[in-house]
């Protein structure tokens, strides 16, 4: 029996864990006690995050569909691979983008991998499924107003805030750890409001110009539907002035599990809305992954060693717990072999040696690696489009 340390990805909060593990299967979580955002705690859910076992659904071998029309397990990955490569031909030379369909719990290496593959080799469009709509109209209007696709500050501003605005209290359902935060500011002094809305949040940053610094908190899920409503938010954040400062920030929750604020930084930004994909990957079989041409299996987040960003850009390392089934891959190491086939000549052979690339390509990413994500508890992408006490 052994612990190992591992991020739980079942909200944005991005609390740190230890899973039990007999190397075979996981049996237990306990949280870990310095993190600073989760500090020791982890939700129920988090306590549960161990539990996720669903065999019926694993998918363990590809599947590739006959001439018939039947899906049908391919008999290697080779045969698969081929197969997805001629129906990818045939799409295009009839003039269809192909699509393909993955899960939104892909890490950062598997994200940027696939969005590589299929701009560069595949000529696909990806589309997401679980990808929070309300998450992804949150950062593309902070994005707008505030040049940033991602949280201003850090969750640890909560800790150093003298005033606090949280947008409903929906906080207490998607991050308990968020919400003892904000009960912890309050007991230390800090002026905490809950508000329903913009005209609410307008008249209390009115009456706040002394404060010297501010938090806003939002549940993206709720207020992101509409992406004005999120615009006028951070345009209200910005007026004060603050945003960039100790202290200070303005942060969108992301509510649906999976590495959600990753996945749009890696400029996967798309949702699965009923296209018939090519590809489909995934742990577990769902009912839109019927229609695909090739199916192929992928390790899941606690199988492979992999990053993943929380909604305050915190970016973290997760080691691999167990094995994945025998020859599952996680799906950045399929991605690659499936260039390779293709006639590409990725040579990566590590999670380490993907993440030095999109260290390279991704914006804010530049100076992070795996070696640097294993010291303490990860590190914060960089954002330039806010200096502190600055406004845009
Ligand atoms: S608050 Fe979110 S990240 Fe933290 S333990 Fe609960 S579900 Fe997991």
């Amino acid at each position: 029996m052994s612990y190992k340390a591992g991020v739980c990805v079942l909200c944005g909060t991005g609390c740190a864990h230890f899973l039990r593990t007999d190397g075979e299967r996981v049996t237990g979580v306990a949280p870990s006690l310095g993190h600073p955002v989760s500090e020791g705690k982890l939700c129920h859910r988090g306590w549960r995050s161990h539990r996720t076992e669903d065999r019926e659904r694993r998918i363990t071998a590809p599947l590739l569909r006959d001439r018939e029309g039947v899906l049908r397990p391919a008999s290697s990955y080779d045969e698969a691979i081929s197969g997805l490569l001629e129906r990818v031909a045939e799409l295009r030379k009839q003039g269809i983008v192909p699509g393909i369909l993955a899960p939104a719990s892909l890490s950062n290496e598997d994200g940027y991998l696939l969005g590589k593959l299929a701009r560069t080799v595949l000529g696909a469009r990806v589309f997401i499924e679980g990808l929070e709509p309300g998450y992804l109209e949150s950062l593309e209007a902070l994005h707008e107003i505030l040049g940033v696709r991602g949280a201003i500050g850090r969750f640890e501003e909560l800790d150093r805030c003298a005033c606090l605005l949280v947008l409903e209290n929906e906080l207490a359902r998607v991050s308990p750890i968020l919400e003892g935060k904000v009960r912890r500011a309050a007991k230390r002094g800090a002026r905490v409001v809950y508000v329903s809305g913009i005209p609410e949040l307008a008249d209390e940053l009115r009456r706040l110009p002394e404060a010297s610094s501010v938090a806003i908190v939002f549940v993206a899920e709720e207020f992101g539907r509409e992406r004005e409503t999120v615009r006028a938010i951070a345009q209200l954040a910005q007026r004060t002035g603050k945003m960039g400062r100790d202290g200070s920030g303005l942060f969108p929750l992301a509510a649906t599990p999976g590495n959600q604020q990753g996945l749009v930084d890696m400029g996967l930004r798309e949702r699965f809305a009923g296209t018939v994909p090519v590809l489909a990957l995934g742990a577990l079989w769902t009912p839109s992954m019927e229609q695909a041409e090739v199916i192929f299996p992928i390790a899941k987040s606690i199988e492979a060693e992999a990053s993943f960003t929380a909604s305050d850009r915190r970016v973290q390392l997760s080691p691999a717990k167990v094995r994945p089934p025998a020859g599952v891959l996680p799906a950045w190491r399929l991605c690659a072999e499936i260039a390779r086939k293709a006639g590409q000549g990725w040579s990566f052979e590590q999670a380490s040696g993907v993440f030095d690339e999109l260290a390279r390509e991704v914006p804010g990413y530049s100076g992070l690696s795996h070696a640097t994500l294993a010291r303490g508890f990860g590190a914060h992408w960089q954002h330039t489009a806010l200096r502190e006490g600055q406004t845009p």
